[in-house]
């Protein structure tokens, strides 16, 4: 931890980010020991789709899995509201606490280290899909880029701004396809973007749903000569419907 971080540790004790209690001042980790259990408990729980704890589950949402090659997702937690995994992706989206994006991002990295998706690092590169202007002014807060950005810094690749987006109606209750109708309409490539053939990209956001969002970022990238993409996320939430019946 920094002096200044210490400092703000002083003015403002540090508070567990999912229950609020009080913790000790100089704590890296964003929860107290409770709901850092919980998070565990999370990280070790069934995948509903393909029955493997969720630290190896390497699922694809159906959209991503058909549409495009040469793509693997990485998530970490199952995304409801009410978890612990929940409260701090919501927090996120709401406020900047740099030790809350450096512990995903570290809980991220070990996570694509087990799946071994690090492998050809060295021409990687790590691109986001920005939060709209509209949202971001309001919380002051791009949740993905701040990943994206404490990632690039601890993997020490590059964090390129790909896309430029306009605002856009919340997906909440579309179905697949007009999400993916509606993220191919928001999102397009900034104006000289370009990749080397054959570059890794990481392609980040904090919550994967549908996967049309990650797949019209994906698209874009690979109009531009993307090689592997790995679209990595914090939370990954599962319709009930293609949720594995047991
Ligand atoms: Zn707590
Ligand atoms: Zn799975």
């Amino acid at each position: 931890m920094n002096t200044v971080d210490f400092i703000l540790d002083l003015l403002y004790p540090p508070v567990c980010l999912a229950c609020g209690e009080l913790q000790v001042i100089g704590t890296e980790v964003p929860l107290c020991s409770a709901c850092q259990a919980k998070w565990e408990e999370l990280r070790r729980s069934r995948c509903p789709i393909c029955g493997d704890p969720e630290t190896v589950c390497a699922c694809k949402p159906p959209l991503l899995a058909d549409l495009i090659r040469n793509v693997e997702c990485l998530h970490l937690v199952p995304y409801e509201q009410t978890t612990v995994a929940g409260k701090l992706l919501l927090t996120a989206k709401d406020e900047r606490f740099p030790r809350l994006t450096r512990f995903f991002a570290d809980e991220l990295i070990s996570a694509l280290q087990m799946r071994a998706l690090l492998e050809e690092q060295n021409d990687a590169c790590i691109v986001y899909l920005p939060r709209s202007a509209a949202r971001k002014a309001e919380s002051g807060v791009d949740q993905a880029e701040s990943l994206a950005r404490a990632l690039g810094q601890r993997l020490e690749l590059p964090v390129l701004k790909a896309f430029a987006r306009r605002d856009a109606p919340p997906q909440k209750e579309l179905t697949a396809d007009e999400r993916l109708r509606s993220a191919r309409r928001t999102y397009r490539l900034r104006k000289g973007f370009s990749l080397t053939e054959g570059t890794t990209v990481l392609l980040v956001d904090d919550i994967l749903t549908s996967g049309a969002t990650m797949l019209a970022g994906a698209e874009l990238l690979r109009s531009v000569g993307v090689g592997k993409i790995v679209c990595v996320s914090v939370g990954r939430s599962v319709e009930p419907s293609k949720k594995q019946k047991k």
